[in-house]
């Protein structure tokens, strides 16, 4: 095994002296042989998880990716690092194609890139076999699952290529989080005993913002023109709007340019391209935008319609800033969008479709109208806990909402729907509750004589949105009960009524009504910030555009902002120094190194050198993890387990396979958190077997560790050895 060299290796071939968390372990299951399933969010660095470990292992890594576009970058990248990394595909034609194929049969590279189309083709297989495949990495794993967002169906062929191909290991990476989905990728890619790995969902660097929407596109205009140098995509809800907004801030002078499905494919690909080359710096997209797109340097995601559910939220936010540099993700709510999304809903046939969608859309808009840390709901829809109590990233905690008291108003609202029941007998909805407060003169208040109650026009000195507000927030602190269909109609919950009837105070925390249209956010993640010499970053920007240009690469396959920034703040001018900078491998160096020196002495040429207090601290460790460190999806198994229930029956109620759980059980044990006992899982004689192999051989790969005992022990008695003899 040559993986005790991967540390040096990702110096020198990425220019990076840390890994990020979860690489490692990642990288050195599957240079043990492993099969490994990576679910890591955006940004988390999951390319690197099979690169790294293509170049320490012999032979080719063969690299499953859906888009073109995807593979293109990637390889570009990595030959601007110095690797023999190539991709082949439809575009790829004559005597390029041929070039490529005589380099894969000389063994010349350890990258390929191609796409699960690939694999169907007759002959391909015993091309990899010639070609001395020796590991496979399937990028987006989801995508062979339906039950994820971006099924596609070409990836199922990818089951066949391991049977073709037996004793080479599979890399599955992904960025969905749901178990389904998880559980799919490994019975689909008939994975072998896969060991799982599983990050926090948090992303530290990002913002959460929300922000009532009124005028989206002037509002989105002020946005943008603060950060002129800055890249973003503003999310909408259909072409029409990405068209106009695109034209709209096009003619204040922003460069922005449309991106949705309806596009001629030259206009979208010149679009993208414009975008990734920093050429235009907004995209007004549907979601049709954004599988494609790894620019690494997206300061922000702004969402002008209310998204379908969490779930795409947290994906296109995510999009922002996987550089791991601070960005922010503005969420422009209106109540209105969600009245108007669940009207299309009446239109689908599928009523339970329609059901699980209304409910999703409900979900989102309770996100927004939230009062709690944005950064701790996200989560909690991932199944993880946030520890902190102000995560220091999102309007919420930045900016804590005052408590007012809404006993008063809260005693008009409560009593004017009872009211209502009792004279009519029947209930209705919030917006005829705020009507008869405000004491309008409507066809139903007419009709139901709703103007003789003794809550009419008792609610005229505050504004009726004010009132929707007040009722809305009521409805999520359970003082009302809304019906679950269209009509939503209220009625008072038990709460509600013994509040009403024994004046016990409401306290609320005040939602802001309408924030000026166009005020700033001002509200940035420190987390994963770099202080630097913002001059000689604007100059090492151009720089790095001219040589990209030559190249025909995106700027960003040349340096990332980070590796920029960390140049504005050492002033690197020797080798050595600038080898220090991150993300500076030797080829880069190389290449590069000369030119950005030289504008830096240049530079100083004429300025001053700052100095920079320490780089703020490295974003916080994975926040998911229980203070132990055990992720929610094991503390779930440990609580079943503690009910009695045996690893199967665990399995079969939480819906995983059963090595998942015997590994959840380990880790527990590991931990001190289990009460087990070794004899449980294994004799006193195996134990000796186990532990005179483990001192040879080590525990960290089990894969090895089983084959020293000759394949006689399985997976999860290695698992639980390994736990009991590091047991805290
Ligand atoms: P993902 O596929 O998980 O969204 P990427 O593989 O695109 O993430 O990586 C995101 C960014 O993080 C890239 O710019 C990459 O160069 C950078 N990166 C990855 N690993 C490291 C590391 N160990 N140290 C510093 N930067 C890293
Ligand atoms: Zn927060």
């Amino acid at each position: 095994m040559r993986h005790a060299n991967l540390a040096p290796l990702l110096k020198q071939t990425f220019g990076y002296d840390t890994f990020r968390p979860l690489q490692r372990e990642i990288m050195e299951a599957a240079l043990a042989g492993r099969d490994v399933v990576a679910i890591l969010p955006t940004g988390a660095g999951k390319s690197l998880c099979f690169q790294l470990p293509a170049l320490a292992r012999e032979g080719l890594t063969l690299v499953i990716s859906p888009l073109i576009a995807l593979m293109k970058d990637q390889v570009d990248a990595l030959v601007a690092s110095g690797v023999a990394a190539t991709f082949i595909n439809s575009s790829i034609q004559g005597s390029e194609a041929h070039r490529r194929r005589s380099g894969l049969e000389e063994g010349h590279y350890q990258l390929l890139y191609a796409a699960p189309e690939r694999v169907m083709m007759p002959d391909f297989v015993s091309d990899l076999q010639r070609w001395n495949v020796t590991a496979i990495a399937v990028d987006e794993a989801h995508c062979i699952s339906q039950w994820g967002h971006d099924f596609r169906p070409e990836y199922r062929a990818l089951g066949q290529l391991r049977d073709a191909l037996p004793g080479v290991p599979f890399l599955a990476l992904t960025a969905t989080a749901t178990e389904q989905v998880r559980e799919d990728i490994i019975r689909q890619l008939h994975l072998h005993e896969p060991e799982v790995f599983l990050a926090s969902f948090n992303r530290p660097n990002l913002s959460y913002t929300v922000l009532p929407k009124a005028k989206a596109t002037s509002q989105v205009y002020d946005f943008v023109r603060q950060r002129p140098s800055e890249a973003g995509i503003v999310y909408v809800q259909s072409r029409r709007s990405a068209e106009s907004l695109a034209a709209a801030l096009t003619a204040e002078g922003v460069k922005a340019v449309a991106y949705h499905a309806g596009l001629q494919p030259e206009e979208r690909a010149a679009n993208q391209e414009a975008f990734i080359r920093d050429e235009a710096n907004v995209v007004c997209a549907t979601i049709a935008f954004g599988m494609g797109i790894n620019k690494p340097d997206v300061r922000y995601v702004i969402h002008a319609d209310l998204p379908k559910n969490i779930e795409g939220y947290y994906q296109e936010t995510g999009r922002a800033g996987r550089d791991s540099l601070p960005s922010e993700c503005v969420l422009l709510y209106s109540r209105g969008d969600l009245v108007r999304n669940l009207k299309f809903l009446d239109e689908m046939t599928d009523a339970q479709a329609a059901e699980i969608a209304a409910r999703q859309m409900r979900m989102m808009a309770d996100f927004a109208e939230g009062t709690e840390c944005r950064r701790v709901a996200l989560l909690d829809y991932f199944g993880e806990q946030w520890p902190g109590d102000n995560c220091g990233g999102c309007d919420i905690c930045l900016q804590p909402r005052e408590q007012w008291d809404a006993t008063t108003h809260a005693q008009k609202l409560l009593s004017c729907i009872f009211r209502i029941r009792q004279k009519s007998g029947f209930s209705t909805g919030l917006n005829h509750v705020v009507e008869v407060l405000a004491g309008a003169n409507t066809e139903k208040i007419r009709k139901w004589y709703h103007d003789q109650l003794s809550t009419y026009g008792i609610g005229k000195d505050v504004p009726r949105e004010e009132w929707a507000v007040l009722g809305r927030q009521l409805i999520r602190e359970g003082y009302i009960d809304a019906t679950a269909d269209s009509f939503q109609t209220l009625s008072l919950s038990k709460k509600g009524l013994a509040t009403l009837m024994n004046r016990t105070p409401v306290m609320l925390t005040r939602v802001p009504i309408a924030v000026k249209a166009g005020t700033s956010t001002g509200k940035v993640a420190k987390a994963g910030s770099i202080a630097c010499d913002e001059g000689l970053f604007a100059e090492l920007r151009a720089l790095r555009k001219r040589l990209a240009d030559e190249k025909g690469v995106p700027p960003y396959v040349v340096f990332g902002d980070a590796s920029l920034r960390h140049m504005c703040r050492e002033y690197p001018h020797t080798e050595r120094g600038f080898l220090a900078i991150p993300g500076v491998g030797s080829q880069k160096l190389a290449d590069y190194g000369a030119a950005f020196m030289g504008v830096i002495s240049q530079w100083l040429e004429g300025h001053e050198m700052l100095k920079f207090a320490a780089e703020a601290a490295p974003p916080p460790p994975p926040k998911m993890k229980s203070e132990d460190g055990l992720t929610g999806t094991v503390l779930e198994t440990l609580r079943l387990q503690r009910q009695g229930h045996s690893a199967e029956k665990i399995a079969a109620l939480r819906g995983l396979v059963v090595s998942t759980i015997h590994s959840h059980i380990a880790q527990g044990i590991q931990r001190g958190e289990v009460k087990a006992d070794p004899r449980d899982y294994y004799s006193a004689e195996e134990e000796a077997e186990l532990r005179a192999a483990a001192a040879e051989h080590g525990m960290e790969s089990l894969g090895k560790l089983r084959e020293a005992l000759g394949n006689r022990y399985e997976y999860p008695v290695l698992h639980y050895f390994r736990a009991f003899e590091t047991r805290k």
